[in-house]
């Protein structure tokens, strides 16, 4: 199975700004002086292996988004998202290109209908063509209500109607295992402002956890269980790191997000092998969210068992592979 990241932020898009990029430019060449870097191929290979990881990458960018690859799912039969938040319109157009006109059938499931997760939708241009089939799960029973409502007067000028392809709306009971076109999915509520659901994705011996907008009480020992169990053995957890564990139990207590220590806690508990930080915070920059992936990892570090926990962070673009 692989993952394909579309869209990694929380709450909000977030996009690099001109004297972002001119500062960042600015510090790269310092960087680079005196290295002799007078072809772009020199210049590619520096920037992969020397530059500074803070300067040499970006979390960017898009609202939630993304896509597992069932292995031998090329060229795809079917294809599988988590939640259309902005980064459905780079995903619809990649959709676009891999059918090359041929139709498609694409299977959302959604966490919640929060305007993040749904904002892509109108701009996902898959949607617009006759001949494609477009199923959308999820487990609010205000789900097709949502998708209408951004679409249409005085928010989009397409209504919802109007859309080409063929929309099918099913809402999933939670705690129960269904076959979504041959993967098996079990959604659990989560704690959340109007509630959210996580997936538990099984296909071919290897699990995948898609758990974003979830805040987690850790002194509710029933309900940290009922994850421990939903994240049991996996091969990765996609996890809602928002916020950091301080904001998360003081200011920010009952927003509905977690922080990068209680995912650790969670996956070392459940025997996890892979936590991706998820659901970045938009005020944090990209050095920040460096730092607390570096913090993450040290954490893990000095609290591993027998068990040694994986840690990466999510950004756009960025695949994994099970
Ligand atoms: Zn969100
Ligand atoms: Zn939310």
């Amino acid at each position: 199975m692989r993952l394909r990241f579309w869209g990694t932020r929380g709450s909000l898009p977030v996009a690099l700004t001109w004297r972002d990029l001119r500062e960042r430019l600015a510090l790269a060449l310092v960087q680079g002086h005196g290295r002799g870097l007078d072809t772009v191929e020199k210049a590619a290979a520096f920037v992969e292996h020397e530059l500074d990881p803070g300067l040499a990458q970006t979390f960017g960018g898009h609202s939630p988004c993304v896509e597992f690859i069932p292995p031998g799912s090329t060229p795809h039969p079917e294809y599988f998202v988590c939640d259309m938040g902005s980064g459905a319109r780079a995903f619809g157009e990649h959709v676009l290109a891999c059918q090359a006109g041929a139709p498609a059938t694409v299977n959302i499931l959604m966490s919640h209908t929060h305007w993040d997760h749904i904002m892509g939708f109108p701009f996902f241009v898959p949607s617009f063509i006759p001949g494609n089939v477009i199923r959308i799960y999820g487990c609010h029973a205000e789900l097709e209500a949502a998708f209408r409502r951004q679409h249409g007067a005085p928010s989009f000028p397409v209504e919802f109607g109007q859309l080409g392809a063929k929309i099918e709306f099913a809402v999933l009971e939670p705690g129960r295992p269904y076959d979504v076109a041959g993967l098996r999915v079990t959604a659990k509520r989560q704690r959340h402002g109007g509630d959210s659901y996580g997936y538990r994705f099984e296909h071919g011996g290897r699990t995948v956890v898609y758990s974003t907008d979830s805040e987690h009480k850790l002194d509710d020992p029933a309900d940290t269980q009922g994850f421990v169990e939903f994240f049991r053995h996996a091969d990765l957890v996609i996890f809602d790191a928002q916020y950091s564990l301080a904001e998360a139990v003081s200011v920010k207590e009952d927003w509905g997000h977690s922080s990068n220590i209680v995912g650790v806690e969670l996956c070392q508990m459940a025997r996890a092998r892979h936590l991706c930080l998820y659901h970045h915070e938009p005020t944090l920059d990209d050095a920040q969210i460096l730092q607390v992936l570096r913090e993450t990892r040290r954490l893990e570090e000095i609290t591993r068992g027998e068990h040694r926990l994986e840690v990466s962070a999510a950004h756009d673009g960025m695949e994994i592979r099970l």
